[in-house]
């Protein structure tokens, strides 16, 4: 990694995962021993890798998933507003990806699949608390709701396009993703 533009004041990262499948994060913990001189230039603020729930100013925060229900819109918005840069991590915060196969059905059918009719359910009901985020009629990707910043496509991106993004933020400069860091596999 490279840490030249590296100062006193810490990169503040927050991370997130909406309608995704933590695979995007997998892949970002894929930088492996990179992680050590990371956290001398990096600070994680709100992200299921430090379990901060709810969000600070940050320099840069990084979305896995599309939009689902309400509560994925809504964090969405609050990353928006606290990270100066927002990145758009994977083909399920860029296009829907896997989630968006629900796309072909309304959300009530869904509902009954899963809750009514799957194999093996029995004493078949479907949740409707009132604290359970509503879904959304489809699976929409994240710049539907909020202007990103960066894409990194990929399932997931790998981790050297983690790398570049943040290393791009660090030293002031326009992210460079080679073709091998702009896989879609
Ligand atoms: S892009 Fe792939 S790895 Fe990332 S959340 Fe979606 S399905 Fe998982």
């Amino acid at each position: 990694m490279s840490t030249d533009a590296a100062s006193t004041v810490k990169v503040k990262v927050a991370t997130c995962s909406l309608a995704g499948c933590f695979g995007c994060h997998m892949s970002f913990l894929d930088i492996d021993e990179r992680i050590i001189p990371l956290i001398d230039v990096i600070q994680f603020d709100r992200s299921p890798l430090t379990d901060i729930k709810i969000i600070g100013d940050c320099d840069i925060g990084l979305i896995e998933g599309g939009l689902c229900n309400e509560e994925n819109v809504h964090v969405a918005q609050q990353f928006r507003q606290h990270c100066k840069i927002l990145v758009a991590v994977g083909a399920c915060a860029i296009n829907g990806g896997v989630p968006a196969l629900r796309n072909r059905y309304s959300a009530q059918e869904c509902l009954e699949e899963s809750y009514l009719h799957g194999l093996g359910v029995v004493d078949a009901q479907i949740p409707n608390d009132a604290e359970l985020p509503a879904l959304l009629p489809k699976v929409v990707p994240l710049q539907s709701a909020v202007h990103v910043d960066y894409f990194l496509p990929g399932c997931p991106p790998p981790a050297d396009a983690f790398m570049e993004i943040i290393n791009a933020v660090l030293q002031k400069r326009e992210p460079q993703l080679d073709y091998a860091t702009r896989r879609f596999d």
